[in-house]
């Protein structure tokens, strides 16, 4: 097995974009918690993944992540790599009713160039935070739309950096699920909209933000929906039911003012957040036969 530290000094040789080793990633999360990864690269562009790609063993760990808005990070931190898209791949261009934005593009930035451009159908991505990278891979959605009504096509490249176009149909999307091929690095997507007036697209946008306000809690350090919402039930309402709303274990609760997602109200550990998210489940599970699925994706190892 190659030297670790040797590895990084020769990528660190080569990379534009900020490398860093035993770099804290889970305080990068929306969580604001949790572990280190080995190595977390923000490439420059595309050019300086290719590069990365080629130095970085291939049979070592290697993650991508975009905004962090869905994503747990074990105290115990994570193996290898953790690839994160950001500025460099934030480019948003308008086509007719077209847009094309980079993989690290922030999916608010997206429906408003939208919205300046006249184009409708992409709202929903105002209230959903983290990147379009991110929003593929969850096909997430709100108020009944999702990526996949909306994604054209994506780039993607694999750790050898041959380039993929894909389309939804290929990426069988499903609700909160995207079947990406294993070591598929999304690096830039098209979506398409339908031409409308300007102003009453951004009078969408403002009735998004106001809901979400009133909603969610959107200034607390969250993931969004934990759970995702079983066939024919509200998570919500099933985790309210059984008696789970501002339930805490350590730092971590759920929140009163939406109780299907889960706030470090300060001094949470990943484990905390973990182990209160397992509690919901059971109470669920115990008092309705009903099975939640985490839609938070949780990586890295848990502390021993
Ligand atoms: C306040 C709040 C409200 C939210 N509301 C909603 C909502 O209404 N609807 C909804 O669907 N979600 C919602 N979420 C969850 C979250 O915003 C979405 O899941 C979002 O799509 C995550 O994007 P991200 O860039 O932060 O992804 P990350 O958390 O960074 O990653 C999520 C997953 O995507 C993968 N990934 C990310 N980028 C790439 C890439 N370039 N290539 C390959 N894989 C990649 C990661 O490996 C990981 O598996 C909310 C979250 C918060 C904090």
């Amino acid at each position: 097995m190659p030297d670790p530290a040797k590895i990084f000094q020769e990528l660190i040789k080569t990379a534009r974009g900020r490398l860093m080793q035993k770099a804290s990633l889970g305080t990068e999360s929306w969580f604001r918690c949790g572990g280190r990864c080995g190595l977390l690269f923000y490439p420059a562009d595309l050019k300086d993944l290719k590069d990365f790609l080629e130095q970085y063993p291939k049979d070592w760990p290697l993650i991508t992540l975009g905004g962090m808005a869905n994503t747990i990070v074990r105290d115990g931190g994570v193996r290898g790599a953790v690839i994160r898209l950001g500025k460099g791949f934030a480019d948003i261009e308008v086509e007719g009713t077209k847009i094309t934005a980079g993989a690290g593009a922030l999916n608010g930035n997206v429906a408003q160039a939208a919205a300046k451009a006249g184009i409708g159908g992409l709202e929903f991505l105002s209230g959903i935070p983290g990147t379009v990278g991110g929003a593929i891979c969850m096909n997430a959605g709100a108020y009944g739309s999702e990526v996949k009504d909306v994604l054209l096509e994506t780039t993607a490249i694999n750790r050898v950096g041959q380039k993929r176009y894909l389309r939804p149909d290929h990426l069988q999307m499903s609700y909160r699920h995207t079947e990406l091929p294993e070591d598929t690095i999304l690096i830039e997507a098209v979506f398409a909209g339908e031409e409308e007036d300007s102003e009453i697209v951004r009078e969408r946008l403002k009735d998004i933000k106001a809901k979400r306000q009133e909603t969610q809690p959107i200034t607390e350090k969250t993931g969004g929906s934990t759970f995702a919402n079983p066939d024919g039930h509200k998570a919500w309402e099933l985790i309210d039911k059984v008696g789970g709303r501002s339930l805490k274990v350590g730092g971590a609760q759920m929140s009163e003012k939406h109780c299907n997602f889960m706030i470090n109200t300060g001094t949470a550990t990943a484990a905390d957040l973990e182990a209160l998210g397992e509690e919901v489940r059971s109470l669920v599970r115990e008092k309705t036969g009903i099975e939640l699925q985490w839609e938070i994706k949780r990586i890295g190892n848990k502390l021993t």
